[in-house]
């Protein structure tokens, strides 16, 4: 009999992954926006829609969230048409959110007095690594969870790994993220600079990418996005400027200093404020490129 799934958070990089695990599982879905999870069953047969997250986990063996945040999470826990009233005892509860460490914790302690074992599970790679089952995925739970949560996450990730205990895949996910923002910053900064003086930005990309400065951004994501000027909407500022203050708090929490870190929430925020909530995290290199007043193609 094939095990029934419930996919919670049909977003951008959520699609796909629930996309996958439909072809392993009997899956029920349930979005907030009921349309997107409409569609979503229409281009894969056999998927069923659930109207409330009560009825998306009855009956499901196996939970996968995919939302914004762990408060998103956490508020979908309680009320009569809520998470708990529906998850079944020895249910395993998959958190795909970027979430945070503390929160984690918090809603692990929730499910488990009813018996649910949790991980939290985010994961890298993109909605082009989503598509392609092949992300990175970052687990927070105890070993005999991960264990269980190995075979459901392999059908979207490619390199799966245990961290430690609930949040150390939340921590692990965040502090990629910041440094991932730190790139994308100092690039826009460094290339504008780069733009200003005339140096053509495709051979400075090339030269960069063969020498000890290059990164995922100058080699992923620059050729494709930035020089060619596609800027297309992949994952919203919003959440990577989320991920940058979830570091913060984290660095805070392990007592750690982090003035890097911290201007880099900051200057994310500013972009986020400035930019707005639905805009894509390279934007921020097109707002340099727009206050310095050069445009960074090639
Ligand atoms: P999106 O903004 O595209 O989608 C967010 C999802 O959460 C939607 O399904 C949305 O529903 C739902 N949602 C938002 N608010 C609520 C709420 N209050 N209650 C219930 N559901 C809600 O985000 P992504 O899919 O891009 O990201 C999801 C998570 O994955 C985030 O934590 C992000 O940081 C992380 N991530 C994203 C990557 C990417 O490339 N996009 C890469 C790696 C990680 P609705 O349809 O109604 O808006």
């Amino acid at each position: 009999m094939t095990v029934r799934l419930a996919f919670l958070g049909l977003g951008a990089i959520g699609r796909p992954m629930a996309g996958h695990l439909a072809r392993q599982f009997a899956l029920t879905v349930w979005n907030r926006t009921p349309s997107r999870a409409a569609v979503f069953a229409a281009a894969h047969a056999g998927v069923r829609v659930a109207a409330t997250p009560r009825e998306a986990v009855t009956g499901a063996a196996i939970v996968v969230t995919c939302l914004p945040t762990s408060h998103e999470v956490l508020g979908l826990l309680d009320g009569p048409d809520g998470l708990l009233a529906g998850l079944e005892r020895d249910a395993l509860f998959l958190d795909c959110t970027s979430g945070d460490p503390e929160n984690s914790v918090r809603i692990a302690a929730r499910v488990a007095a009813r018996g649910i074992a949790f991980a939290d599970c985010p994961v890298s790679g993109g909605t082009n690594g989503a598509a392609a089952a092949a992300l990175t995925v970052m687990v927070g739970g105890d070993p005999a969870t991960f264990e269980r949560a190995r075979p459901v996450l392999a059908c979207f990730g490619k390199r799966i790994e245990h961290l430690g205990p609930v949040g150390s895949g939340h921590a692990m996910k965040a502090i990629n993220n910041a440094l991932l923002a730190v790139n994308i910053l100092a690039f826009g900064e460094g290339f504008s600079a780069l733009a200003r003086a005339g140096v053509p930005a495709r051979k400075a990309v090339e030269v960069l990418n063969a020498s000890s400065g290059r990164s995922f951004v100058t080699e992923g994501l620059v050729p494709d996005r930035v020089l060619t000027g596609a800027w297309p909407n992949t994952f919203r500022l919003a959440l990577l400027e989320k991920d940058v203050r979830i570091a913060v708090g984290f660095l805070e929490a392990q007592g750690i200093r982090s003035p890097l870190l911290h201007l880099a929430g900051e200057l994310m925020a500013r972009c986020r404020a400035t930019l707005g909530e639905d805009a894509d995290y390279l934007e921020a290199i097109r707002l340099q490129e727009r206050e310095s007043g050069v445009e960074i193609r090639g």
